[in-house]
């Protein structure tokens, strides 16, 4: 029989209720712990902006084994996701595991010399040390906001500015009559942007630092985008790592057919968004720019460029003078509130700096085996690194397979020495052959969302896919379909737990 551990979730996010369910599913003893007052990370009231919608239509951004509500949109609002997971949480008995209000402040090996992590936690009240044998790292890409301090701050506030992060413009009515300047190109910044307007701004203002490719939710204004960017055929399109020369082939072979296929998008969504007149064509091809960072297009942004309502200025920050801000490129912007859409660091800053830098590469890429774990990180995991568009399959994916692997029980259990070699061939693919790849610290499967989850799935010994093959390549990833995947896994309670080796 496997051993049973003492488990450590941190975050109680998407990600850390996937892992908190996958791995108490297993009979381990689970302690989720979560520094805010609430769970949802992301998606926690106290952190969204109004009017945030998920970019991934609803039944993409679920769990293997629950739908979202049928009474919910194609694109559900922020405090229906965040009901979702909170059903989710309760549902699984996951919340009566959950120490709200306690942060990991550190961690370190075990003292006693047994297997597994020591934990700092801070309260509110107090700061102790607990001993866990595995620990699962839940704890997202969106924590910690970006910060952008520039000449003149402190002036433009002590005159009545006021400057934010996106995350903290939790309330439209602060932009009710005042000019409102967004800085930032992400989904974030455009639906601020359109949500001032919307909520009576007197001027809004966008700051972006070049045109990007944005998705309407309906390509040609009638198919929903999953039909056509979501699916197994358009991802075959990229060439993919480990491909063989054949495959390479293949791939030279259709180029021009991808070329052609490409530039009708790029066609389609000029015309669509009318991106000529609000002088927002971009500048690179859309296929080499695929990746997580895709935004989407919020409703009414492009129009608002077109007639005026928001304004659109290229360039950045540069400094505040008096009741405005002036810009890299001169242009100045009258200013009441600044809203910093700038993102987020990643990082994992508890993590010792011995195991950080076995962790993080020297130019930001993370060395983790299939975005889930390193074999010189021992019993550590990470759930929710391999984002994507549909991060909660992802995450639901990855818990799956971190249980197993943490328990020794893959069907395709790698040596350490195999994980490092897969770790080099991905960071070379990231760095060489699609820089795309390499953004977020190469932490982002999209578009290659289907080879991942049958990169998992045959890991965990079920290569399972649909029968009809027609509709294996032109449907987007199925989350109930994977639960059946899943399903049919073999189950696994023999065996001693073999733990991440270290070298
Ligand atoms: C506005 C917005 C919209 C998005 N829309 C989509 C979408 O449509 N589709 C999609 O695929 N993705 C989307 N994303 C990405 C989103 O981040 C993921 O989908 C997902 O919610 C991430 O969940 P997570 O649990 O991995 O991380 P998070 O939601 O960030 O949760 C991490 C949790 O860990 C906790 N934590 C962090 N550090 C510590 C510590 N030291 N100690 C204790 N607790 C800690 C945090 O408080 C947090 O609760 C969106 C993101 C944002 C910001």
């Amino acid at each position: 029989m496997v051993s049973q551990k003492q488990v450590c979730v941190i975050g109680a996010g998407v990600s850390g209720l996937a892992a908190a369910k996958a791995f108490a599913a297993r009979g381990h003893t689970v302690t989720i712990v979560e520094k805010s007052t609430n769970l949802g990370g992301v998606w926690d009231p106290s952190r969204t902006y109004p009017d945030v919608q998920t970019q991934s239509p609803k039944d993409l951004y679920r769990y293997t084994d629950k739908a979202m509500p049928d009474s919910y949109p194609e694109w559900p609002k922020g405090p229906q996701v965040h009901a979702y997971l909170k059903d989710y949480a309760s549902g699984h008995g996951l919340d009566r595991l959950i120490r709200f209000n306690t942060a990991v402040a550190a961690m370190s090996r075990r003292a006693d010399g047994k297997p597994g992590w020591t934990l700092e936690l801070t309260t509110p009240d107090q700061t102790s040390r607990e001993d866990f044998d595995f620990v699962a790292i839940c704890t997202g890409q969106f924590n910690d906001p970006q910060d952008l301090r520039l000449p003149g701050e402190d002036a433009f506030k002590a005159q009545g500015g006021q400057i934010l992060h996106s995350s903290h413009y939790g309330d439209a009515s602060l932009a009710k009559g005042r000019r409102v300047v967004v800085l930032g190109g992400s989904k974030s910044a455009t639906d601020i942007a359109v949500n001032a307007v919307n909520s009576g701004a007197r001027e809004v203002t966008i700051v972006y630092r070049e045109p990007v490719w944005r998705i309407p939710y309906f390509i040609g204004g009638l198919v929903n985008f999953k039909r056509i960017l979501y699916i197994r055929a358009q991802e075959e399109m990229f060439a993919s790592w480990g491909i063989g020369p054949m495959a390479r082939l293949a791939h030279q072979i259709a180029k021009p057919f991808v070329w052609a296929n490409w530039r009708g998008l790029e066609s389609l969504l000029k015309a669509q968004l009318k991106l000529a007149k609000c002088k927002m064509v971009p500048e690179t091809r859309i296929e080499d720019g695929v990746n997580c960072s895709v935004p989407i297009a919020t409703p009414g942004f492009y129009p608002m460029v077109a007639d005026g309502r928001i304004k659109a200025i290229r360039g950045t920050f540069d400094r505040y003078e008096g009741d405005q801000i002036v810009m890299s490129n001169g242009a100045r912007a009258g200013c009441d509130i600044a809203v910093l859409a700038i993102g987020y660091r990643l990082g994992v800053p508890f993590l010792p700096e011995e195991y950080r830098s076995k962790l993080v590469e020297p130019d930001g890429q993370y060395r983790l085996y299939r975005l889930i774990a390193n074999p010189d990180l021992p019993e550590l995991g990470f759930v929710g690194f391999n984002s994507s568009f549909c991060t909660v399959l992802c995450a639901d994916m990855a818990a799956h397979w971190l249980v197993r692997y943490a328990d020794g029980q893959l069907s395709r259990q790698p040596s350490a020495q195999a994980m490092r070699d897969n770790i080099e061939m991905m960071l070379h693919f990231k760095r060489v052959e699609r820089p795309a790849a390499g953004v977020y610290g190469g932490l982002c499967v999209a578009p290659y969302h289907f080879k991942h989850f049958d990169e998992l799935l045959a890991d965990i010994g079920t290569t399972q896919r649909r029968r009809n093959a027609l509709k294996e390549k032109f449907t987007p990833p199925d989350a109930a379909a994977y639960a059946q995947f899943l399903a049919s896994a073999p189950d696994y309670q023999a065996a001693p737990p073999v733990l991440a080796q270290t070298s």
